[in-house]
């Protein structure tokens, strides 16, 4: 059967067309009390998941555990926590690892993470591991630990019992570049390095944000020669002000979108400019679902809005959430 691929025909076809949101922890009491009701509107229209980022070297691991507990225990919605692991000797992952499982996290996006700004490579910044690779394997190792742990546990409690398969238990996401993550030093290396993360336990990847359908496009043809099987799931992002856009180009190196640069930089109204972010996100997604995108990861900068809007648009969502309607005024 092909795929659906106008809003009419998605909101009509009994495919399952899994959609996801990512959040950042708060930075302040009051960002915290906001964003709960974000979580809240978020998770009332059935995300498959939703994941917390982790802040560079750790700085935000109570803030993201606070939000993750706050959707393990007030949503139905499965939490999954960004890890990073730059900087890190093995026993630091492994006892992060551990404070994650024990608060009831099973998903993880693994990842390597950044250098401190200003570090290079001669700094030696990477610690025990190397790359995000490693993180994955580190998750799993820790989970089988544990479930060994507490079957023996369990054993010596009531005389029997079998060892239960730890992946069965864990997922484990890593990132994706389409469009080469800015270190790479060739065109495929990307492509082999996310075959390097199936191989060593990734059940999905998310991918870096991009404006352009035939980057991601390309990048899933050229991922599923080389033998990359898990799903590659597409990583967007309204850009709904000027200086929206222009922050994400500076932070992620990707190709301008003329147009939607064009529109956004010549709008003076704060709903107008909503309005056009979501029109462009909505065919965007569109296009890459017709291409065979298994689904939708949208970044929320914590706003649900604009998220919830383009999902109504793609057909994915029945909401009154418009941009025209819903008097969006979402801040850069
Ligand atoms: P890896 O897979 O280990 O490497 C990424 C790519 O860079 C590979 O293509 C690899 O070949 C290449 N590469 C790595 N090191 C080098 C090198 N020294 N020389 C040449 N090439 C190299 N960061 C955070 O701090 N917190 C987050 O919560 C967070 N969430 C993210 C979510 C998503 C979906 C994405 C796409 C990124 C996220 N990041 C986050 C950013 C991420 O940590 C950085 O992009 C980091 O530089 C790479 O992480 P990785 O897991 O992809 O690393």
């Amino acid at each position: 059967m092909p795929a659906p691929d106008s809003p009419s025909e998605i909101a009509a076809s009994s495919v399952h067309i899994p959609f996801s949101f990512e959040l950042f922890p708060p930075r302040s009491a009051a960002a915290a009390h906001t964003l709960w009701d974000t979580i809240q509107q978020l998770a009332a229209v059935g995300p498959e998941f939703m994941s917390v980022t982790y802040g560079a070297n750790g700085s935000s691991r109570e803030s993201s555990l606070e939000v993750l507990r706050y959707i393990l225990d007030e949503t139905s919605v499965h939490p999954l926590a960004h890890l990073t692991c730059v900087g890190s000797s093995h026993f630091e992952a492994n006892r992060l690892v551990r404070e994650f499982l024990d608060a009831g996290i099973t998903s993880f996006l693994a990842l390597r993470g950044d250098p401190p700004s200003g570090a290079v490579e001669s700094d030696h910044f990477l610690g025990d591991l190397g790359s995000a690779s490693e993180l994955v394997q580190l998750i799993h190792r820790v989970q089988t630990e544990r479930a060994q742990y507490a079957t023996l546990a369990s054993r010596s409690a009531s005389g029997g019992g079998a060892i239960p398969s730890s992946r069965q238990k864990v997922r484990v996401a890593v990132a994706a570049f389409p469009n080469g993550h800015p270190r790479s030093k060739r065109s495929n290396q990307d492509v082999d390095t996310l075959l390097a993360k199936q191989v060593s336990g990734a059940t999905i990847a998310i991918t870096q944000l991009f404006f352009h359908a035939e980057d991601y496009l390309g990048f899933l043809e050229d991922t599923r020669a080389a033998g990359v099987t898990i799903p590659i799931l597409p990583g967007l992002m309204p850009a709904t002000t000027p200086a929206r856009l222009e922050r994400i180009l500076e932070l992620t190196g990707e190709r301008r979108p003329e147009e939607l640069s064009r529109r956004l930089h010549a709008s003076e109204s704060s709903d107008e400019q909503v309005a056009i972010g979501v029109e462009h996100a909505v065919s965007l997604c569109l296009e890459i679902l017709a291409g065979g995108a298994p689904g939708l990861h949208l970044y929320t900068f914590n706003q649900h809005r604009a998220a919830l809007s383009v999902l109504d648009g793609v057909g994915l969502i029945a909401g009154p959430t418009s941009p025209e309607s819903s008097n969006l005024k979402e801040s850069a």
